[in-house]
């Protein structure tokens, strides 16, 4: 079973993403040290593994539509039993939205979302002949699927080289001067312009992982962080006492 990372856009971590003063950005990296940046990451982790469980493009879909105001170990959960009665548009359309919010009782927002899923598996089938499309457009007229949504399904589903902004994403683009931006898009558009093609395809795993694992939201292990000497952000936490700084260059 594949895996990937979060992605569905939510209104709470939209208000939550830092909104900060122009003049509080940190200057951005240069090209070189865009390029090292990723270069490290991609030396530190690969093949960047991902978190959602899905087998195809619409269990992929489905999983990242539950994943707004959700863990991706919550959605794991659901969709292992999920998936076992329904995994199809057709199986899952049969399952009806009270037979779905059964299942997803347990997950934020899962009124919404059993609505939503209901109507996107009508839709894939009076529509799309029972297929995701790969068309951006396409996705984003399903219902529950706004643009980080379909970022994602385009990256993990058809390899195209997008890059979801969530929320680690955009907080470490801004905190590091990645990509600095107001809002996701434009957060997104940046790094669509600074991230070399090479490492453009595992770019969102990447940043979320060192967001979601590192670079987290209130205190940043900024000791063990791989690309702390490129970094722009001021307030780098020191290490702990007797805490092992990252090797090197990270260091
Ligand atoms: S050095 Fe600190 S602030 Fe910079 S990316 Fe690493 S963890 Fe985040």
């Amino acid at each position: 079973m594949a895996t990937a990372g979060r992605a569905a856009g939510t209104a709470r971590e939209t208000t939550e993403l830092r909104p900060a003063a122009e003049g509080d950005w940190p200057s951005q990296l240069s090209p070189a040290e865009v390029e090292a940046f990723f270069a490290r990451l991609a030396e530190h982790d690969p093949a960047p593994t991902t978190e959602l469980h899905y087998e195809d493009p619409f269990t992929l879909l489905v999983a990242v539509v539950l994943s707004a105001q959700a863990t991706d170990k919550g959605v794991n959960r659901v969709t292992a039993e999920l998936f076992r009665r329904a995994r199809t548009p057709q199986e899952l359309l049969e399952l009806g939205e009270e037979g779905l919010a059964r299942y997803i009782r347990s997950l934020g927002l899962w009124r919404n979302k059993a609505k939503n899923l209901i109507a996107l598996a009508r839709l894939l089938l009076e529509r799309h002949d029972g297929q995701v499309p790969r068309q951006r457009e396409a996705l984003e007229r399903l219902p529950g699927v706004g643009r980080k949504t379909a970022n994602v399904v385009l990256n993990q589903a058809f390899g195209e080289p997008t890059i979801a902004v969530d929320t680690h994403v955009f907080r470490v683009a801004n905190r590091t001067g990645l990509a600095p931006g107001r809002t996701p898009l434009e957060v997104e558009r940046g790094l669509e312009r600074v991230v070399p093609a090479r490492y453009k395809r595992h770019a969102h795993h990447w940043l979320i992982r060192l967001g979601r694992y590192i670079c987290k939201a209130r205190r940043p292990a900024c000791w063990r962080c791989p690309v702390r000497d490129l970094c722009r952000y001021p307030d780098k936490t020191p290490a702990p006492e007797g805490a092992a700084a990252a090797s090197g260059r990270g260091a």
